[in-house]
């Protein structure tokens, strides 16, 4: 499994001089299989997913779109995704569902006018919108779990994705201190990476609680009581600039087993 990190910030964009290294794009990785860089499954869709397109192209993109939750850093890349975008390309989208909304419906409340020209079924190319159950089920040959987490405004899920021996848990959105039920602490067990939310800083604690957020420490206490081998710090504040998060690299690296995820970052496991 190759993981390609194409937007690593939280909240909103975050352009300029003092963000070049990390990048300022939200929330988006890649997920492909072993030595294939044409990714089948896209965590997120934040505005990295424009990357996207100049890794794929010149072909059209053909995969799954997993989304975490529907706030705004992780759905905001959709309309903007030139390879998903036009007449070959093919999309399955799944992301959590409310109450007798279906997934198209929920995606449409911010993807169409006046907030915004087309709505989903304006994309080109084959789309479909899901909903799943937090209950498991295989995509592009992989085995995907989602779970609920907790978080403020809105269902959000996690997803355990599984390749042969090589697994991972992707929980960009989370606040640890609002509880986490064994489902959750289930999911996340062993796995080879946890990329987790690392918004906030210890001093920051009460704003991480008060957004729904993590801090860093507890999302390495969260990495240590499920036995992942090792963290990925991710979805970063956008006011985090790189000089900050070099701090932050430095002083949670834990001898490697913390990482500061970063845009352009790849990680192959299995
Ligand atoms: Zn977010
Ligand atoms: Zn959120």
């Amino acid at each position: 499994m190759r993981l390609t990190f194409l937007g690593v910030r939280g909240s909103t964009p975050a352009p300029g001089a003092d963000f070049v290294r990390y990048g300022g794009h939200t929330s988006c990785i890649a997920v492909s299989t072993d030595g294939d860089n044409e990714p089948q499954i896209v965590l997120d869709a934040g505005t990295g997913l424009r990357r996207l397109t100049d890794l794929l192209a010149p072909n059209a993109f053909s995969g799954s779109i997993l989304l975490s939750h529907l706030h705004w850093d992780h759905v905001q890349g959709i309309p903007f995704f030139g390879a998903g975008d036009r007449p070959d390309s093919r999309a399955d989208l799944f992301l959590p569902g409310e109450p007798g909304m279906s997934g198209r419906d929920l995606l449409a409340r911010f993807m169409s006018p006046p907030f915004f020209p087309i709505a989903p079924e304006g994309l080109k190319g084959q789309w479909t919108f899901t909903a799943p159950e937090p209950e498991p089920f295989t995509v592009e040959g992989f085995d995907v779990l989602p779970f609920e987490v907790s978080h403020k405004g809105g269902r959000t899920f996690g997803y355990r994705i599984t390749l042969g021996s090589a697994s991972i848990a992707y929980v960009p959105d989370h606040a640890p201190a609002a509880g986490v039920d064994a489902l959750a602490y289930e999911a996340m067990r062993g796995v080879d990476v946890l990329i987790h939310d690392a918004q906030f800083l210890d001093h920051e604690r009460p704003r991480a609680v008060d957004y729904g957020h993590a801090t860093i420490d507890e999302a390495i206490a969260l990495a240590q009581r499920v036995d992942a081998h090792r963290l990925v710090l991710f979805h970063h504040s956008p006011h985090r600039t790189d000089v900050a998060l070099d701090q932050i690299a430095t002083e949670f690296s834990r001898g490697g087993f913390t990482l500061t995820a970063y845009e352009g970052m790849t990680l192959d496991l299995g």
